[in-house]
């Protein structure tokens, strides 16, 4: 039984990659405000320190660490680095990803397939295994969450690259939740349904998209990263002590329409 609120992340240091937009800011912001200290890990220097700016406000440390995540010597600087300064590493949200070009199967040539599952699962691979072993040096356990998507599990017309990423992306979490939870280290996939975001502002921006696809989302709106804070701080926290190897779908109940 764990003393205290489940959900108070004082003391407690969560890395998030691609925490500088979208999803990643409403983890790092939900991951803040229950108390954490957050280090962003981003590409782009001015957006991790804007995102940092705000999240200080929060009252824990923030790091903000520029990186390549497909860039593999960097990723292991970076953990070197995270966990020298913060101190140690709990949480680690693999989330930095890229969408693909919505071309017709047929027309889409090996190139892509592999830009986009080199980030969405080789990067996601490096990032998963240098968090994972920092967690076993500290040997207090951790929480490892990969975002990967509902198109792993539906499948989406023009989106095979990416379906294939996140699906493999998900199997991959699984062999690491039942493998490491001998250690207290736990790992689970956040599947989100259709989320605005600068990733989907090309779909959100064709009508036909938006007027096929709002009406089959029961809650009646898009999601937000905002829907992502208490995610963050739940699969952080002690609350979730119990729950590996699982995919939690966020998706307003599109899946099921
Ligand atoms: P976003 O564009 O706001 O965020 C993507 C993040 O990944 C950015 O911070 C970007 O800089 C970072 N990134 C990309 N390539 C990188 C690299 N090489 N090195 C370091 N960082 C890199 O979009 P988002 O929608 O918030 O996406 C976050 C995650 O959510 C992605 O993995 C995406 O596949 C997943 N996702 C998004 C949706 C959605 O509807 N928005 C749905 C399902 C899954």
């Amino acid at each position: 039984m764990t003393e205290g609120s489940l959900f108070d992340l004082t003391g407690h240091v969560a890395v998030v990659t691609g925490g500088n937009s979208g999803i990643g800011l409403g983890f790092a912001r939900g991951l803040a405000r229950a108390g954490a200290d957050v280090c962003v890990v981003g590409r782009d220097t001015e957006r991790n320190e804007a995102a940092a700016a705000e999240l200080s406000t929060f009252g824990g440390r923030v790091l903000a660490l520029s990186c390549d995540v497909s860039e593999e010597q960097q990723v292991i600087d970076t953990f070197g680095r995270a966990a020298a300064e913060l101190g140690r590493i709990d949480s680690c949200f693999v989330n930095a990803g890229v969408s693909q070009g919505f071309i017709p199967f047929v027309e889409t040539d090996l190139a892509e397939f592999r830009r986009v599952t080199s980030l969405n699962l080789d990067a996601a691979f490096v990032t998963l295994r240098e968090a994972a072993k920092v967690m076993l040096a500290q040997g207090e356990g951790g929480s490892l969450v990969a975002t990967a998507s509902l198109a792993a599990q539906q499948g989406v017309p023009r989106g095979q690259s990416y379906a294939a990423s996140k699906a493999g992306l998900i199997a991959m979490v699984n062999s690491i939740a039942v493998e490491l939870a001998k250690h207290g280290i736990r790992a689970n996939s956040v599947l989100p349904g259709w989320v605005e975001t600068p990733m989907t502002e090309g779909a959100f921006a064709w009508d036909r998209f938006r007027e096929r696809v709002h009406p089959r989302i029961p809650v009646r709106r898009w999601g937000l990263p905002s829907d992502f804070e208490s995610v963050a701080v739940y699969l952080a926290s002690p609350a979730s002590a119990y729950h590996t190897g699982d995919t939690l779908l966020i998706d307003g109940g599109y899946s099921k329409f």
